[in-house]
């Protein structure tokens, strides 16, 4: 039987438009990101990307697709020698100098893996270290060489940009200002000096070595994720994946690479996501804006409505990340969890005849159908979850006057957990124990209404087992928090 999979647009960085994702084979996704160089925290920008990218591989898997994705650990980089190696005697061995690099970046790796999954972001299919496919990078390094878009000079090997037409395509490039011959040794630079990069390192005293063709030296920052990408998705990958500020140079170096190589087109799709100010800041840590996850977790964010918060927001949109903002996405998070709670149980509604009423299995049908257009129109999140909100309010009131029926509960349900699928932001549990602590707070003010103050200190208690901690607000009404 042919599995039905909706037609999901993205918009594509090389056309410069929104485009229908076809597949190469039908059904089926293969999807890479660029992931972290693991030498410190992610800090809340990075994050933004990797939900993002966790909301389009959702959206896809929730539309029907297998979707493989291969997220790749950058294990070995200019900061990550730099900080691994400083405190380390000039005599240390290339040995010693491996352990070193190892040790900082198996630390960072799990932190970053705990990270995701606080977040719910679903785990890539494959997650390669940079170190372990050195050897792949040397031979796609020496059949760069071979076709004649590659050079060595002194230890190191750059990439001759001057070979390639398509150079420039993904940044759209222009050709005439680009400096023929000169070459750059760092793996970040600006768009202004664009030059032949570079594609191995030369070994310099002080830093770990691999042996190769060269001499001893490491892989460039952009040869890592040409190697690893086509080494586990293949010469033709679906998407493409990675913040606006990979797309020049780390991107149209990895199409000079990939595509140099294979003499055909690599990649169908680039999909970039926008940066995250902070309460209209570029977030710096001078200006003390700057958050790890764990800041935020410390200040008594729950990790879920950052998701929100930032899921909420349109991906190709800068996001201006606020404390603000992150109160609206809990309270409707509490939205969505009530009426979904409400949607659980049984309807109390008085069954009489209303002027307004509506046929709830339609209503549900067309919120469903905005959704779906929403989302396959280039992941249009605001405009999706305003078609889930409007239909909340549409069958709270129809609840009201005339209760929902068991059926048509159920498949309200069906389609609360079809977008969870999505924004796994609302599944069953976290609506049982609202529900559970709610019913608490209600027996706790009861309880003081009445005077009745020993019975008020054990519903506290009782909730203090829970783990949750309750705050009397000014306005009298009563906070809780997961402790
Ligand atoms: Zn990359």
């Amino acid at each position: 039987m042919n599995k039905m999979h909706r037609t999901l647009s993205l918009f594509n960085t090389l056309t410069r438009r929104v485009e229908p994702v076809v597949p190469v084979e039908e059904g089926k996704i293969s999807l890479y990101t660029c992931g972290p160089t693991v030498y410190n925290f992610a800090h809340i920008g990075n994050l933004r990307t990797f939900l993002f990218q966790d909301l389009l591989k959702r959206t896809f898997r929730a539309g029907g697709y297998a979707v493989t994705h291969c997220m790749n650990i950058t294990d070995v980089e200019d900061k990550i020698i730099r900080d691994s190696q400083a405190g380390l005697p000039a005599e240390a061995t290339n040995e010693q100098r491996h352990g070193a690099m190892t040790a900082l970046t198996e630390r960072f790796t799990a932190i970053f893996l705990d990270d995701l999954e606080t977040l719910r972001i679903q785990k890539a299919e494959f997650l390669p270290r940079a170190t372990a496919y050195i050897g792949q990078m040397i031979h796609l390094i020496q059949d760069l060489e071979a076709k004649g878009l590659a050079y060595p000079r002194e230890g190191s090997v750059y990439y001759r940009i001057a070979g390639l037409p398509q150079y420039g395509c993904l940044a759209h490039l222009d050709r005439e200002g680009m400096q023929a011959g000169a070459s750059v040794d760092a793996d970040e630079y600006e768009r202004d000096s664009v030059t032949d990069f570079v594609l191995w390192k030369a070994g310099k005293p002080g830093e770990p070595s691999w042996d190769s063709p060269w001499g001893p030296g490491r892989p460039g920052w952009h040869i890592e994720c040409s190697a690893m990408g086509m080494e586990l998705l293949g010469e033709r990958v679906d998407i493409h994946s990675g913040g606006v500020d990979l797309i020049f140079p780390h991107h149209e170096n990895e199409i000079a690479q990939s595509e140099g190589c294979l003499g055909h087109r690599w990649v169908n799709h680039w999909v970039h996501g926008e940066f995250l100010m902070v309460e209209g800041q570029k977030m710096a840590k001078s200006l003390g804006n700057f958050f790890t996850l764990r800041d935020l977790i410390e200040k008594g964010v729950d990790p879920i409505a950052l998701r929100y918060a930032i899921q909420s927001n349109h991906y190709r949109k800068v996001l201006n990340f606020s404390f603000e903002g992150l109160r609206a996405a809990e309270n409707s998070l509490k939205r969505i969890r009530a009426f979904r709670k409400r949607m659980e149980g049984e309807g109390q509604g008085g069954g009489g005849p209303w002027a307004e009423a509506l046929v709830p299995l339609v209503r549900l049908e067309q919120a469903r159908t905005e959704f779906w257009a929403a989302m396959a129109d280039d992941l249009n999140t605001p405009e999706a979850l305003a078609a889930l909100f409007t239909l909340i309010s549409d069958l709270n009131a129809q609840d009201d006057h005339v209760a929902l029926t068991r059926d048509e509960r159920n498949a309200v349900l069906a389609f609360l957990d079809e977008a969870d699928a999505i924004f796994a932001a609302w599944p069953q549990e976290a609506a049982s124990l609202d529900a559970e602590v709610e019913a608490f707070i209600e027996a706790r003010r009861a309880a003081k209404a009445a005077k009745n103050w020993a019975e008020a200190d054990r519903v506290r208690d009782q909730l203090k087992a829970l783990g949750i901690v309750l705050e009397d607000r000014k306005d009298g009404s009563v906070g809780w928090r997961k402790g």
